[in-house]
């Protein structure tokens, strides 16, 4: 009953696909800023399962002399819907051990724990690992460690054990050119370092995103909903709705984790708001 779980893309000389991870379940009063009601309206209208779930994707990037995974996916030890990427990346045929780069959007577990095999050894033995300076302050080495309750502190472990192979190739950014052609993009909000990937190649451009958007049902018509769990969910509501306004005037090309897979579509103005638009098939199926 597996679905093959990779699609590629083709841009200019870069070819991205998308590895389908599985899911999570997300409750539908995790979103914050418009009552229940409207948003099991938004949902339903949208044909959106029940309870609600988010897919999740990470997207491998390939262009000459270069491998780069955005986001590394799950764990099923930690998140049981995740961690289809191994098998998703093996019948895409590409070797995890021909990875360059790991570049993360953020430090949760559904983008990072795949980064190690359950023996914990690293799942990308040659990678170099790129986070943002505000993710690594907030989630792998915060000042303020001694003063955490249990539960975030366990969190700091967790994170430390998934990265920790990685630690003599680690790379901290902050904003512009980290590979010929790839920018970080800063998308502060769901955590202080989130980062958005900017790939151009040919004078077209895309962004993977990572967790700009959880609902796509909602959150394009409603910029303004963001979620319990966002870090600051008045700065992520407001990042949106920058990267939204961005995105459908410059018509470039998004990558985003939790969109129905493979994930890549473009922003498009309707009045007031925005709609999701999926690339058109023939348009993304590399030739
Ligand atoms: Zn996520």
């Amino acid at each position: 009953m597996d679905n093959p779980g990779f699609h590629h893309y083709r841009m200019g000389e870069t070819v991205v696909t998308a590895l389908f991870d599985g899911f999570v379940d997300v409750a539908l009063d995790e979103l914050v800023g418009l009552p229940l009601a409207t948003v099991l309206r938004l949902q339903r209208q949208a044909f959106q399962p029940e309870p609600s779930r988010l897919p999740v994707t990470c997207f491998v990037i390939r262009r000459p002399g270069s491998t780069i995974l955005v986001d590394a996916g799950g764990d099923a030890a930690v998140d049981p819907g995740l961690g289809l990427r191994q098998s998703a990346m093996l019948a895409a045929r590409i070797d995890p051990a021909d990875v360059t780069t790991v570049l993360l959007t953020h430090l949760h577990s559904d983008h990072y724990a795949g980064l190690l095999y359950p023996d914990g050894t690293a799942a990308f033995p040659n990678a170099e690992l790129v986070l943002h300076a505000n993710e690594v302050a907030f989630r792998l080495e915060p000042s303020d460690l001694a003063a955490m309750p249990p539960e975030q502190r366990a969190g700091v472990d967790a994170v430390r054990r998934a990265v920790a192979p990685y630690r003599d190739r680690l790379r901290i950014v902050s904003h512009g050119e980290v590979l010929p052609g790839v920018d970080a993009v800063p998308l502060p909000g769901h955590t202080p370092g989130h980062t958005g990937w900017r790939v151009s190649d040919g004078g077209r451009q895309l962004l993977f995103w990572g967790d700009i958007v959880h609902f796509p049902a909602v959150q394009f018509s409603h910029p303004e909903v963001s979620l319990s769990y966002d870090a600051d969910p008045a700065q992520s509501a407001a990042t949106r709705a920058a990267v939204f306004r961005e995105a459908a005037s410059g018509g470039f090309l998004i990558a985003g984790a939790h969109i129905d897979f493979p994930g890549l579509g473009f922003v498009a103005s309707e009045g007031d708001t925005t709609r999701w638009v999926p690339a058109p098939y023939a348009a993304t199926a590399a030739a």
